[in-house]
């Protein structure tokens, strides 16, 4: 009873917040009808070398569009799908369309494309998470090779122990590890090195203050070079910021200025235009 009165009380003084409470609730209820009606879809963004002009993989990023809310941000609502657990469904159901997505476009001749798919870490502690990879791989008929796998920093602290047994059984079937949101988190060479991962995705936040005045914020390449890993850099949104990457030797580049996240059926289309631009533009400089 008294859980009750208290209760209705945070509903009297508080009503801004109770609203704000109800919504996450409704949210999550709805989210719940979401997978079975076919409200989730995945766009997929471009990674281009930026020396080569290929398109070298898409990063699978997954879209909400609500009934009567419109498109819900993966920002808005993974946080609350982690929290209930739907997380590990919803996860599969990514790995599968993304999966199917990449064996069509290479049934359509992009032979070299990957896909680049982000954990989140209630999916990267389950437990049966090698398995579940290994056969959504089989299934669709697709080397580990094509498929890169994302996970952050602070996820795979949560227990060295595990990340590093599970990086390595990744690992074993061919599949490339990304860590993601680079320098955002611990960011402690001391334990960077015992994780086998492939790749470092540099935040955002340190492409954005990127500028001719700022080369100090490079010094995370200089890192990265140390661990011996590949390195893409997020974010990217502008020619200055692709020259002073390419200045550090860093190629590798995904952001709004080669392409937003696109629908599975401009993909194609898009590569080619990004490639066809690129082989212009170096005739002319020739
Ligand atoms: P992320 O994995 O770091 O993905 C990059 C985010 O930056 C994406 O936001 C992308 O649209 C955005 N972005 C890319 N280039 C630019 C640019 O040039 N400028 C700006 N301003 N933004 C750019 P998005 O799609 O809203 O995703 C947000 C986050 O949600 C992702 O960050 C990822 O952590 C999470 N997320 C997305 N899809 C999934 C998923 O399928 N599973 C899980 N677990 N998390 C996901
Ligand atoms: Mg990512
Ligand atoms: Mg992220
Ligand atoms: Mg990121």
């Amino acid at each position: 009873h008294q859980a009750e009165d208290l209760s209705k009380s945070c509903v009297i003084y508080d009503a801004e917040l109770s609203e704000k409470i109800l919504d996450q609730i409704v949210l999550e209820s709805d989210m719940h009808k979401a997978l079975s009606n076919e409200e989730f879809y995945l766009v997929y963004q471009p990674q281009v070398n930026s020396k080569t002009g290929k398109v070298f993989a898409v990063e699978a990023l997954i879209r909400w569009e609500h009934p009567t809310r419109g498109l819900i941000s993966p920002a808005e609502f993974i946080p609350m799908v982690e929290k209930s657990g739907l997380i590990i469904s919803i996860g599969e159901w990514v790995m599968n369309t993304a999966c199917r997505q990449l064996k069509t476009w290479h049934e359509q001749g992009c032979l070299d494309l990957a896909v680049s798919v982000n954990l989140s870490t209630r999916q990267f502690y389950q437990e049966n998470l090698v398995e579940t990879v290994e056969s959504i791989l089989r299934k669709y008929d697709v080397p580990g090779y094509f498929l890169k796998l994302e996970i952050t920093e602070s996820m795979a602290m949560v227990n060295l122990e595990h990340s590093i047994r599970v990086l390595h059984n990744l690992k074993k079937l061919g599949i490339q590890i990304a860590i993601d949101d680079f320098g955002t988190g611990y960011c402690s060479l001391s334990y960077l090195k015992d994780l086998p991962f492939d790749l470092i995705k540099i935040d955002r936040s340190f492409i954005q203050n990127l500028d001719a005045a700022n080369h100090s914020d490079l010094t995370i390449l200089s890192m990265a070079r140390f661990l011996h890993m590949r390195v893409i850099a997020e974010g990217v949104e502008t020619l200055g910021q692709v020259e002073l990457l390419n200045e550090k030797e860093c190629y590798h580049i995904q952001g709004y200025l080669f392409s937003q996240p696109l629908k599975p059926q401009d993909v194609i289309g898009k590569i080619q235009q990004i490639e066809q631009q690129f082989e212009k533009e170096s005739g002319e400089t020739l």
